[in-house]
């Protein structure tokens, strides 16, 4: 059951919540002991993420070739059914909500090679996420290209490449091109597009098979 509740006080570390509906019944039934609770910055979705939302369903839509206004609606439903969240609007939902959708779009596109107008660099409404998804589809960041890893910090400097543990190395998803752009100048090219290395954990490192730790190291746990 997904409720919505006004927020009454916090008091000694205890949060306050008055639902909106009636719940009683609910819990009585079910008992339930935990609740998660997704806090609303208060800010409405802005225009600039409505247009971004607007721009990536234009391009499922001529690539899929479904009406746009269906398809969007599809995808809110798709969205909210993994997520398990309540139904939003566009014209009124909060900034994390948008923000969530669009980085949603832009894995939807990267997981079906859905080919977009302009870079999805310039859809991205969270960098740092839009750079994961990047790695974990080999995209170019910059470009969206077929991509290699590019590490941030030099791996091969003497070292063994496949020795190495990469787990928490900085890297970035570049296609050859701008690979070959980044060994020649890194900071300027990542401050034009205003992009960063980040740190690979072991899902990244499992779906882009790079070493995990060491041949021999016996397995401790996590
Ligand atoms: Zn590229
Ligand atoms: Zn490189």
């Amino acid at each position: 059951m997904i409720v919505t509740a006004k927020i009454e006080k916090l008091e000694n570390g205890k949060l306050v919540l008055k639902p909106d509906v009636d719940i009683s019944r609910f819990l009585a039934q079910k008992r339930p002991r935990r609740v998660e609770v997704r806090l609303d910055d208060g800010r409405t979705i802005s225009a600039d993420q409505r247009r971004k939302i607007f721009a990536i369903i234009r391009d499922i839509s001529l690539w899929s070739g479904q009406e746009p206004e269906e398809l969007r609606l599809y995808l809110e439903w798709d969205f909210c059914s993994r997520c398990l969240r309540e139904w939003f609007s566009l014209s009124n939902c909060d900034m994390t909500t948008a923000r969530e959708f669009i980085t949603y779009l832009i894995q939807f596109c990267f997981h079906w090679g859905v080919p977009t107008k302009d870079s999805l660099l310039t859809q991205t409404d969270d960098i740092g996420k839009y750079l994961y998804l990047c790695l974990e589809n080999r995209r170019c960041a910059i470009c969206n290209q077929p991509a290699e890893v590019h590490h941030v910090d030099r791996v091969g400097m003497g070292r063994d490449r496949e020795a190495i543990v990469h787990v928490g190395l900085n890297a970035i998803a570049l296609c050859r091109r701008h690979h070959e752009e980044a060994h020649r100048r890194e900071k300027a090219l990542f401050a034009d597009y205003h992009i960063y290395g980040i740190e690979l954990d072991r899902h990244l490192c499992k779906v882009l098979s790079l070493n995990q730790k060491p041949k021999g190291e016996v397995e401790r746990g996590e």
